[in-house]
């Protein structure tokens, strides 16, 4: 059994917002004939962030939902109106969440610390208007520039698991029946990989997001301490528990006294590991349904007094469950967090987007511009008039597509072609 045994993995899909257009809109005064132009610029695309929230400790969400998709900006609209920005999506993690890009395998962050957060997508840049873009020769620009898409990629999500919560008591009080009904109260979702793979630990999910994981800790009174029975693997892993469920046989069923077997697990526990020992613990009543019970709780009660909850239920019957995941999940609330050690980190994350560069070739007797840096040209234009046109043929001449085209040999009247668009040469 490795360090990594438990590990929980989600991959998902993340799209930043897109940003807003810039409008073409001219001032319309009355008795003025031709207003300036005054089309506003489009807002930013959100950008998609990853934080960190203490109170989750699974990836458990990310197996429901799968895409997530910032807020797009606005687009400018007259009288330099600029359009609202995208609003950011937040998406919450548990602590020691590793984030990769799924594609090319990089680590892109690990998110440690409460708080913590990592933009993974950045939204695209608004578009200017067409007021932007006003000069002392051009007076009524009829075009404006479009917004840039939003980043997107694909992710994997990584998540070293840490028991929160271990269930210890003698054999036989239901310790298992109670990890398999508690965590099986997950909704469907087939093999959730990890529980299949050990028997002894579980997820335990809430609606609310803030579901647990669980660990049966059955060895401790077969003699653990002496070394006997679990994984050394497995003990350092159930030592992070910050709580404790203490499960006993309320029933006394097996001519047991539910104090006695008690107090003899926390004697064990003692001297098995102290710090355990000391662990908060929330005693689990277990086998309500039988004779004898209703009594034997209130005895109990009355000897523990107020040291620690005590709830009663029936892990057979299904009875208390609700209950006992509440108290725990409230108790843990209230507890900290244990230090983790973790690897470097990476507090923000700039994929490499290429926005350079272009070839020009010939396709029989077109002359083709090809490249990100022609496309990302073609996106930001309205070719919607004369104006435009000419923006367009500065931009080419500042990309240097122009001084390639003649490189080529290009000529008065050759057609040209970039992304979807044909046009003739002029000079
Ligand atoms: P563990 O050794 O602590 O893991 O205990 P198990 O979960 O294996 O349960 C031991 C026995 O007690 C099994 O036969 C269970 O069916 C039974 N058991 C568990 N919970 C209850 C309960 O709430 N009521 C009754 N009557 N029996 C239970
Ligand atoms: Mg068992």
């Amino acid at each position: 059994m490795g360090d990594n045994m438990f590990v929980d993995k989600a991959k998902i899909f993340v799209k930043a917002g897109k940003g807003g257009d810039g409008a073409i809109s001219f001032r319309r005064e009355k008795y003025v004939p031709d207003g300036g132009p005054d089309g506003g610029d489009g807002g930013d695309g959100g950008n998609v962030i990853f934080k960190v929230d203490g109170n989750l400790s699974t990836l458990m969400d990310f197996r429901y939902k799968k895409h997530y998709e910032a807020e797009s900006g606005q687009n400018g609209s007259r009288r330099n109106m600029t359009g609202k920005n995208g609003r950011d999506l937040v998406i919450h993690v548990p602590p020691g969440t590793m984030i990769f890009n799924y594609e090319t395998k990089e680590r892109i962050a690990d998110l440690t610390e409460e708080g913590q957060s990592v933009i993974v997508a950045h939204g695209g840049r608004g578009g200017k208007g067409n007021a932007r873009f006003t000069t002392s020769v051009r007076q009524a620009p009829k075009f404006s520039q479009l917004g840039e898409p939003g980043e997107e990629l694909w992710l994997e999500l990584e998540l070293k698991l840490i028991a929160d919560v271990g269930l210890i008591g003698l054999p036989n009080v239901g310790k298992s029946t109670l990890l398999s009904i508690l965590t099986s109260a997950r909704p469907k979702i087939a093999n959730y990989h990890f529980t299949t793979l050990n028997p002894n630990l579980g997820v335990v999910s809430s609606s609310y997001g803030d579901g647990f994981v669980l660990a049966d800790i059955p060895g401790i009174i077969e003699g653990a301490h002496r070394g006997v029975g679990l994984g050394h693997d497995f003990l350092r892993h159930i030592e992070r528990t910050r709580l404790l469920v203490h499960v006993i046989d309320i029933s006394g069923i097996e001519g047991r006294d539910p104090i006695e077997d008690f107090e003899g697990v926390n004697n064990e526990l003692k001297l098995y590991n102290e710090t355990l020992a000391q662990r908060p613990q929330i005693i689990a009543a277990n086998k309500m349904d039988l004779p004898g019970a209703r009594e034997n709780l209130q005895r109990f009660r009355e000897y523990l007094k107020d040291k620690w909850p005590v709830i009663g239920i029936s892990a057979a019957k299904k009875e208390g469950m609700d209950q006992l995941k509440n108290e725990i999940i409230s108790v843990l609330k209230s507890l900290p967090r244990l230090e983790e050690d973790h690897g470097e980190k990476i507090k923000e994350y700039t994929y490499q987007k290429a926005e350079s560069g272009f070839e020009v070739f010939m396709d029989h007797d077109v002359y083709v511009v090809e490249g990100p840096a022609a496309e990302k040209l073609m996106r930001s234009v309205n070719l919607d008039d004369n104006y435009s046109l000419k923006y367009f043929q500065r931009k080419l001449k500042e990309l240097g597509i122009i001084d390639a085209l003649k490189e080529k040999g290009i000529q008065n009247g050759d057609t040209v072609r970039i992304a979807t668009v044909e046009f003739d040469y002029i000079e």
